[in-house]
């Protein structure tokens, strides 16, 4: 199998399985316990504090665990909700669900709702997010870092600007940036920020949200007062240390360079697939793009059809977003972008990560390039889509 689906979810690594075992077996304590065994087990939650802080140049004391992205992007509008009550929200047009179904329940409780465009490269467009902002109603713009879909990077910093001038605070979702391009909070002066561990090399069921020292968050899991009080629950620590584990290495991948290095690889692959393919287009913004990312359009064929085919060669990568549809559907990402129904449904998403090789890279461009030619010889036979028996 060759897996280039890294965006859906990662391969765990090896030494973050090394790192949280002995919390699955001898280090099983409670955290909130009073003995020397519980202390141990703090400590090791600490630790992993300072390395996703240290990932995101953030304060220990601004992170706080969650099981995932969905769950801190959902836990900031429903802060949001209750110390904004009737404020406009601003998302951006690309947005993940785990932000646009919870901005669509804002709306139904009596908030307003206003959908940032992005241009024809996915990106957002920053004038009209001025106009919009200038409304003087707004409490939160949320903003993704990197698209899932595109692998499109955000100008972030411009939206923070724009966003505090008009007094509005910015959540944002950085589930794809974080581990694959610098994130610096610090620096960039967002407010609330969500990442996922298994988007880089932790387990699912892992994740952390960032709220600045400046900015106010009501919790919305009450209970034992764990993470400080925002977070209550008895700490997933197996889980939370391998978040921990995982942070340092994509930290060393990102000073060592090896990160932006996986580009070489997926440029490789966009290079002989666009060379033996003439009808295929890459989406979105060359120049803003992460470095694993790769999506592109076939048209005239259906993405679907080219996915099965593909995984009949052992080949995983996705049209329409995997993590959380079992269906293909036209992508909202693509549709926002301006292209067509057919044209987005004839995408297919390609992302790579350290696990894989240039010669992965080479043999799926093989096989990309014999799936198209085949079915386009088919749909030029046909004048039409084809339809697989
Ligand atoms: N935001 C983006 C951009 C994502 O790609 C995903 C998952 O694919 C999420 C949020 C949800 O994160 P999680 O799977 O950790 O809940």
């Amino acid at each position: 199998m060759i897996y280039l689906d890294s965006n859906a979810t990662t391969r765990v690594d090896p030494r973050v399985v090394e790192a949280m075992l002995p919390f699955l077996t001898e280090q099983f304590a409670n955290p909130s316990s009073s003995y020397a065994a519980a202390k141990a087990v703090r400590v090791a939650i600490e630790q992993a504090r300072d390395h996703v802080a240290n990932l995101i140049h953030a304060s220990p004391r601004e992170v706080h665990f969650t099981s995932g992205g969905t769950e801190a992007l959902n836990a900031v509008l429903a802060s949001a909700a209750r110390t904004h009550a009737g404020s406009r929200l601003i998302i951006g047009a690309t947005e993940h669900p785990a932000i646009a179904e919870p901005a669509k329940r804002w709306l139904k409780d009596g908030g307003g709702l206003s959908i940032a465009p992005v241009d024809a490269g996915g990106r957002i467009q920053l004038d009209a997010l001025q106009q919009l902002l200038a409304k003087g109603d707004t409490s939160l713009v949320a903003i993704m870092w990197a698209n899932n879909e595109t692998g499109v990077i955000s100008p972030i910093r411009e939206v923070v600007e724009l966003a505090h001038a008009a007094g509005a605070r910015v959540l944002c979702d950085a589930v794809q940036a974080v581990g694959k391009i610098p994130v610096d909070v610090q620096d960039i002066r967002v407010d609330y920020l969500a990442l996922s561990g298994h988007k880089f090399h932790a387990p699912k069921g892992t994740g952390a949200l960032y709220v600045s020292s400046r900015s106010r968050f009501e919790p919305w899991m009450l209970g034992g007062g764990q993470e400080d009080g925002l977070r209550s629950g008895t700490e997933n620590v197996a889980g939370i240390v391998a978040l921990g584990q995982a942070s340092a290495l994509m930290s060393e991948a990102l000073a060592d360079g090896s990160e932006a290095a996986l580009s070489t690889m997926r440029d490789a692959f966009e290079a002989t697939v666009l060379a033996a393919c003439p009808a295929a287009r890459i989406n979105g913004s060359l120049q803003h793009r992460l470095p694993t990312t790769s999506s592109i359009r076939f048209t005239g064929l259906v993405a679907a059809e080219m996915l099965i085919l593909l995984d009949q060669r052992g080949l995983c990568c996705s049209a329409g977003s995997a993590c959380h549809s079992a269906g293909v559907h036209p992508c909202p990402t693509l549709e926002a972008m301006g292209l067509s129904a057919q044209d987005a449904a004839s995408t297919l998403r390609f992302s790579f990560s350290r696990f894989n090789t240039t010669q992965e890279a080479a043999t799926a461009a093989e096989q990309v390039i014999a799936v198209e030619n085949k079915l386009r010889a088919l749909a030029d036979e046909a004048a039409g889509p084809v339809v697989l028996s």
